[in-house]
């Protein structure tokens, strides 16, 4: 090859929310290679094996290239099959279909669904167009699957989201506890971080905590397996041992925290609509639950002894003393790390609540090594899902669509109608199948995900809705998917660097990366996408007549108009939009409508601790951590010597609270919501793979990955596989009271799982696990389990 010709620009990865830099080279409108970035501070030139072949997801032979829609005899038909039509004719429908449910049912019958994949301006465009366009909150990511827990856990405990440390932690830690999460496999470049400081320090430990051994175990110097769900109680163990032992922090605890009740479902904006879900005692302020002393926290964690625990837990007692000690020595720094494993759980916010009252009794917070980190699983879970608010209950910056204040806020920036943003709460992601299936959404609107495959129980709780004939059913994707298969209208979508794009990653960095190859065919970014469709509809024809009469300036215009051509967004020139790419500045469709989305959407943000950077900045470094006060960035947050802030000689404030304190909540252990019994004896864990992200759309079309990892295997125990006369490669079903699926037993390899649980990975869309899997969700947090439900296995 001609090396001369290859050009190399930077951009994030595409895949999981580490966040590294991956340097990309192009040739001739192609990419062609791609290797980690030196200059990054999240990877120093290393990436993992999908980092290493991101130059091939684009260039799978089923690309999506133009609009299909389902048709019979030249018209749409629900059981129709998909045939080539022009985005002109797929707006059509589309508008015919939305204008039609909106005017027989109102904008509680619209959805749309989205994820952590949305760059942060088709996030935050999607938000504002289903918000204050059709004045319907039914807008959830699958960050709702992965991170939704985490996010109430943040809010609940310090009034704000995301991590106060950084990746820095990794260099200054003493001790790292993985909490569930397997990150050799999971976050393999993290892992290299934690691999080094394990190494190159000997009195460094690493405490690995699952329900089954994985590859994480290889460097554990304290591995713990336990019984399902019995994590809550270990957490409990660890908050008595540190108060038994005189070493909680009496200085940090008196000046920086508030002891909480915290048994009743209080979340953040999160109200029970659903009766399945309902508790009486919710309300909408977790700082409202009733206080609590130290010695009434003390004796409420005093029954989780050490004998109990062991019991419960099965863990042997000399463990779980050898990992409380972590914790409670005053001289070991200690990184707890921690991503499904605890979000994916019924509980998963009470988990993350109860890991931070560790930190908190003992002070080990917010300072270098000192970190409660929740990492996330998609590229922008941080960045768009949670920061630009893409959650039903959501607006930016952490508001929350429950809150008149909130919405007053939101629709002053956007210049928009006092009364534009609706105060209902939106469904979240399983509730959203659920309408769907009851008839109650009516059209629906599935963008950057894969969600038949990603969702919990999807037989019963995913497809029908999909198919239910009153509804109509919308997927944007750049590869053909269980979910595109499921629809009426597919959407052919650009791909990373086919447009312009921006990235949050776990660690609060900010990244950018500009177009650097064209889309195949018809294919279009979904931001593009979202801006076109709303050019569709005028206010006069779907907002209420009221809010016009009282508005008359708003009458007779487009979505487009009042949205993306309104105040903000239009400070850059929205007349050089160019979607035929006619202005040489303008690499992408609409380069000017993203900074002005951008500069729009930070606006929120700056001056509220969430302060991000001027639009340009972020081309010419490698992210920055917000918030980002004169040009600084902040790598600890809530410490007064690295968070601006933080009141001038404070050590640290929890300025998320009012009070400035964070909230330490008594929390009981409780059993899971399905356990193991005669008919269906076995535990089910389900996740993820090295090789494959997510649902594998993207990996299993790169050949070198899919070879190495072709198929989804059971893993169970070499006894259980004994004692039922299977063998390695033998075909099993898997059962449970939902739905089988059918799959390969493997007995050896990478996980070992204990006697009595099975695990199997969710990428592979020729054996759907969550044709099985459990739709019981967080109360608080609306996050399903997927970590544990009962089956049984049967010979094929
Ligand atoms: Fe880094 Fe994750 Fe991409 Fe691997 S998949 S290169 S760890 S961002």
């Amino acid at each position: 090859a001609d090396l001369t010709q290859l050009t190399w620009t930077k951009a994030p990865c595409r895949f999981c929310g580490t966040g590294c830099s991956i340097m990309v080279a192009t040739k001739a409108g192609r990419v062609v290679a791609t290797h980690g970035d030196s200059k990054s501070e999240v990877n120093r030139g290393l990436n993992c094996v999908k980092g290493y072949f991101l130059s091939k997801i684009m260039y799978g032979e089923d690309r999506l290239t133009t609009p299909l829609l389902r048709k019979r005899d030249g018209q749409y038909h629900k059981d129709g099959t998909f045939e080539p039509v022009t985005w002109d004719e797929a707006f059509d429908i589309m508008a015919e279909k939305w204008k039609k449910t909106l005017a027989e049912k109102g904008p509680k019958a619209i959805g749309m669904f989205g994820s952590g994949q949305w760059t942060v301006w088709e996030g935050y465009a999607a938000a504002k167009l289903m918000k204050a366009g059709f004045r319907s909150n039914n807008i959830d990511p699958n960050a709702r699957h992965c991170m939704a827990s985490a996010v109430a856990g943040f809010m609940r405990t310090f009034g704000i989201d995301e991590p106060m440390g950084c990746y820095d932690d990794f260099e200054a830690a003493d001790a790292f506890v993985l909490w569930g999460s397997n990150m050799a496999e999971m976050h393999p470049i993290l892992w290299t971080r934690v691999s080094d400081r394990r190494f190159s320090h000997p009195h460094v430990k690493v405490a690995v905590l699952s329900t089954f051994t994985h590859r994480s175990f290889d460097l554990a110097d304290i591995p713990i397996i336990f019984t399902p769900q019995t994590d809550l109680a270990i957490l409990n163990y660890i908050a008595n041992y540190i108060i038994q032992n005189n070493a909680v922090n009496q200085d940090f605890v008196a000046q920086h925290v508030n002891f909480k009740r915290g048994v009743t479902d209080i979340g953040y904006g999160l109200r029970p609509e659903d009766p399945r879900e309902a508790n009486a005692a919710n309300t909408e302020d977790p700082n409202a639950a009733e206080p609590m002393s130290f010695d009434e926290f003390a004796a409420f964690v005093a029954e989780y002894t050490l004998e109990k625990t062991a019991a419960l837990s099965g863990v042997p007692a000399s463990r779980l003393e050898e990992l409380a000690k972590l914790y409670a020595d005053p001289n070991v720094k200690v990184m707890s790390l921690w991503t499904m494993g605890f979000n994916q759980h019924t509980r998963g916010v009470w988990a993350n609540n109860m890991i931070y009252n560790i930190h908190l009794l003992t002070g080990k917070i917010a300072t270098p090594g000192n970190s409660p980190f929740s990492l996330t699983g998609q590229p922008s879970a941080c960045g768009t899902a949670r920061e630009v608010g893409t959650f039903s209950h959501r607006l930016p910056a952490d508001l929350v669509v429950t809150n008149p204040e909130h919405r007053a806020h939101a629709e002053e920036l956007w210049k928009l109608p006092a009364g534009t943003i609706p105060d209902w709460l939106g469904s979240h992601a399983v509730k959203q199948n659920r309408d769907l299936k009851d008839g109650k959404i009516n059209v629906y609107w599935v963008q950057v995900n894969n969600n038949m495959q990603a969702a919990p129980n999807m037989m019963q709780e995913g497809l029908p809705g999909y198919r239910n004939p009153d509804n109509f059913i919308v997927v944007s994707d750049a590869y053909p998917t269980v979910t595109c298969e499921a629809a009426d209208l597919v959407l052919p979508s650009a791909m990373w660097v086919e447009k312009e794009g921006a990235y949050g990653n776990a660690e609060r960095r900010t990244q950018f990366w500009h177009q650097l190859v064209d889309a195949p065919g018809e294919a279009r970014s979904d931001l593009w996408q979202v801006v076109e469709f709303s050019k569709r509809f005028t206010t006069d024809e779907i907002w209420p007549p009221e809010l016009l009469e009282a508005n008359p300036d708003y009458k007779g215009k487009t979505l487009f108009d009042v949205l993306f051509a309104n105040g903000q967004v239009n400070r850059f020139g929205l007349e050089d939009i160019s979607p035929d790419h006619n202005n040489p500045e303008a690499q992408d469709f609409g380069f000017y409508i993203q900074k002005g989305l951008f500069e729009e959407y930070a606006s929120f943000g700056r001056g509220h601790g969430h302060d991000l950077a001027p639009f340009d900045t972020y081309h010419e470094v490698r992210g920055l951590r917000w918030p980002v006060v004169n040009g600084q960035e902040t790598r600890w947050r809530f410490n007064g010597e690295h968070d601006p802030y933080v009141a001038e000689g404070r050590d640290f404030q929890f300025y998320g609270n009012k009070d400035g304190r964070a909230n330490i909540f008594a929390l009981p252990y409780e059993p899971a919501a399905e356990s193991p019994d005669e008919e269906y004896p076995f535990w089910l864990s389900t996740g993820r793979v090295l090789e494959h992200w997510h649902s594998g759309s993207m990996t299993q079309r790169v050949p070198e990955l899919y070879r190495a990892v072709p198929d989804a295997l059971c893993y169970m125990h070499p006894d259980d596989a004994q004692a039922m006369n299977l063998r390695r490669g033998s075909e099993v079903k898997i059962i449970s009271r939902r739905g089988e699926m059918r799959v390969r037993v493997e007995t050896r390899g990478r996980n070992k799982p204990p006697r009595g649980l099975v695990f199997v990975p969710w990428f592979d869309a020729r054996r759907l696990i969550n044709k099985v899997t459990l739709d019981a969700t967080d109360p608080i947090s609306k996050q399903a389990d997927f970590k544990k439900c009962a089956v049984r296995i049967e010979a094929v």
